[in-house]
């Protein structure tokens, strides 16, 4: 039996699905979206646990992306933004850095001792200004070669390269051989360098939060996880069925999505994020800490409550330490590990640590060895009713997101 028909579709409420949704609402067009969990959000989810609000994986907003300015109201976001600098972990313990992307004069001061020399500071400066005259589309023309070959290629020190790119990209990338396309490297190097980074007061959850709210609640239907989608059909898992006339897939690639794909997505990206609290902070800055050691398991270090004092109770210290790659240990195991490897580096208060939650995720972001910054309609229409978005089609990051969303539903739109 044919019910529940709805001229457009959404199965996802990820933020592909939710700035596909808004594009269609500000344009007066009726949808229903549909989505799997008990929240929308997808891989931008925050928890609250004990009176602290832990992101589903170290997560940031990059204020100069043009699609979160275009979409997102800053303000009613409150963001918190991260101090300047890093902090790096080496061998002997911790250096504090200035901010070598925006501030490259900070690196003969701070850097010059312990990682970059003056040619590092002087390759920056020029790095900053070929990214400034680029644009985004002609970044993303560039030839594919890896961000490991374009570091080498930008005349970087070994230094610089393990003391500061390393730890600091492998975070973003989550994958420590920096095989990640250097389209993608320019990309986020542009962004960090024109904007902020930063985390709504009360956790990344906010931004779907924020997009969703804009939208007609009856128009979103929550705990409705497909099972396929044949022509103008969705079945969903309960047996439900709905009909539409255009139907827009913006589920993550290795999901429902993969069934419809002419080209099968490669393996993305898995990270651990391990949540710790403490009465105090291991450092008292809203930096980001950075592992250089060679042999880490730990990646990157942030203390969330120096960032935003919301994302803990008063008087405790959120402590984020995320590791690249998914380690489904149990919690003993895993904070035995950080522990061991964090005390040289940070001191014995490491000891005092007590473990929150930890959250493996297999997948985190769509495998970038290839990305893209623009979507021609073939690769969103699959077929007449049918259309796909989602960061994978372009890359791993909140923009592409939001990019592919928007664009999706424009092409529902022209038929
Ligand atoms: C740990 C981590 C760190 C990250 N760090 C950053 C960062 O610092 N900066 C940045 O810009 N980006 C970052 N990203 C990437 C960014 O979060 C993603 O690119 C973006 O959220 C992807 O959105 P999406 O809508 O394409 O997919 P998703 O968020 O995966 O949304 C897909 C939605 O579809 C739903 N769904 C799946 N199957 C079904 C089904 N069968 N029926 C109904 N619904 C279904 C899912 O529940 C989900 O809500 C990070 C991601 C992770 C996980």
């Amino acid at each position: 039996m044919k019910m529940n028909h709805s001229p457009i579709l959404i199965i996802g409420g990820g933020l592909a699905g939710l700035s596909a949704a808004l594009y269609l609402h500000q344009r007066g067009e009726k949808f229903l979206l549909l989505e799997a969990e008990d929240r929308v959000g997808g891989r931008v989810k925050t928890d609250i646990v004990d009176g602290f609000r832990l992101d589903r994986g170290f997560q940031v907003l990059l204020t100069a992306y043009p699609e979160t300015q275009s979409l997102l109201q800053y303000e009613s976001l409150r963001l918190c933004r991260f101090a300047p600098g890093a902090i790096i972990l080496h061998e002997k313990g911790r250096t504090e850095i200035g901010d070598p992307i925006r501030q490259p004069s900070t690196l003969l001061k701070t850097l010059f001792s312990s990682a970059g020399t003056p040619l590092d500071k002087i390759n920056i400066l020029r790095l900053r200004q070929r990214l400034k005259a680029l644009s985004l589309s002609e970044i993303f023309a560039q030839p594919e070669i890896s961000t490991y070959q374009a570091l080498s290629e930008y005349g970087f020190s070994p230094r610089m390269q393990s003391r500061f790119f390393q730890p600091f990209m492998a975070g973003i990338f989550l994958e420590n051989d920096l095989s990640t396309s250097r389209r993608m490297f320019d990309f986020v190097f542009k962004m960090f360098s024109e904007g902020d980074t930063a985390v709504p007061a009360l956790g990344m959850e906010e931004i779907p939060k924020q997009l969703a709210a804009r939208l007609p609640q009856s128009a979103i239907r929550l705990g409705k996880r497909v099972k396929s989608v044949l022509d103008r059909d969705v079945v969903c898992e309960d047996g439900e069925i709905f009909t539409a006339d255009k139907i827009l897939l913006a589920t993550e690639a290795p999901g429902l999505a993969r069934h419809y794909l002419s080209t099968p997505p490669s393996e993305g990206q898995s990270v651990t994020c391990v949540y710790f609290y403490a009465d105090k902070p291991p450092f008292k800055k809203a930096l980001l800490a950075l592992n250089a050691h060679p042999q880490k398991f730990v990646n990157n270090i942030a203390v969330m409550s120096n960032v935003s004092p919301e994302y803990a109770p008063s008087g405790k210290a959120l402590i984020s330490v995320s590791a690249n790659g998914y380690h489904d240990w149990s919690r003993e195991e895993i904070s035995n590990t950080i522990r061991h490897e964090l005390v040289p580096m940070l001191g014995e208060q490491v000891y005092s640590w007590r473990i929150l939650q930890h959250y493996p995720i297999r997948y985190a972001l769509p495998a970038q060895q290839s990305v893209n910054g623009d979507l021609p309609v073939s690769r969103i229409k699959l077929s007449e009713s049918l259309f796909v978005a989602g960061d994978y089609l372009l890359n791993g990051s909140i923009n592409a997101a939001m990019q592919a969303g928007k664009q999706a539903a424009a092409a529902m739109l022209a038929g």
